[in-house]
């Protein structure tokens, strides 16, 4: 029987390794999908468009937010964020699990939506005193973007207890780790191998 994939909410304040831990758990599980969201954001220096996002103007944005396209979009740092409900139905139904990388409102809005059964994960830094060393060590934002992304953090994290597990990303290692743990575990509880493929006991004898 072809199974329907998992969605997974993903977030964390920024600066916490969030697209690192993800990268290395999708080159080590198989059956694992990114949900390419779109915004209204300029690319930074680097991004591809429909790799990272599909960077769209706003009227674009606009359109698709009133023509139901979202299942959930928020406004972020002045830029807005859409997840499209199409491309995610696709990927489920492919049977691959989906990574949402969203803030803390669009999974309060995915959470409590009765078309989805998302498994909510969060990401938080050991402490703020080292995420403000691991954002001064990029040496790519200001004092002032440091100081807003910590206040920003600090209030992201107020949101933690509303997701189902919380990764501390302190070693790297052992983050990927906690992470392929909850999705082999998850794959168990819904009748599948680690690798995402059905299990179909044998109960003829
Ligand atoms: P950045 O612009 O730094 O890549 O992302 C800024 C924030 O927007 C991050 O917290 C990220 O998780 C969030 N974000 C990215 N895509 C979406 C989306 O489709 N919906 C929502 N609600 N947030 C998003």
């Amino acid at each position: 029987m072809p199974v329907t994939g998992q969605l997974y909410i993903l977030s964390a304040p920024s600066g916490c390794g969030k697209t690192t831990i993800l990268r290395q758990v999708m080159n080590n599980i198989p059956g694992l999908a990114f949900s390419v969201s779109h915004t209204t954001r300029q690319p930074r220096s680097g991004e591809k468009n429909g790799v990272a996002y599909h960077f769209v103007t706003k009227e674009a944005f606009t359109e698709m937010r009133d023509t139901n396209s979202f299942i959930e979009w928020a406004e972020v740092h002045g830029n807005y964020y859409g997840t499209s409900r199409q491309a995610v139905a696709d990927q489920l139904q492919n049977g691959q699990d989906v990574f949402l990388d969203i803030d803390v409102q669009g999974a309060a809005i995915i959470s409590n939506d009765p078309d989805f059964d998302p498994v909510s994960i969060f990401v938080a830094p050991p402490s703020l005193t080292e995420l403000e060393r691991r954002l001064r060590g990029r040496g790519t934002d200001s004092d002032e973007t440091i100081a807003l992304r910590l206040q920003n953090a600090a209030k992201e994290m107020d949101a933690a207890s509303q997701y189902q597990y919380l990764i501390i990303n302190d070693k790297l290692a052992d983050a990927v780790l906690v992470m392929q743990s909850i999705i082999i575990a998850q794959r168990s509880h819904s009748s599948r191998l680690p690798d995402g493929t059905a299990i179909s006991l044998e109960t003829d004898t």
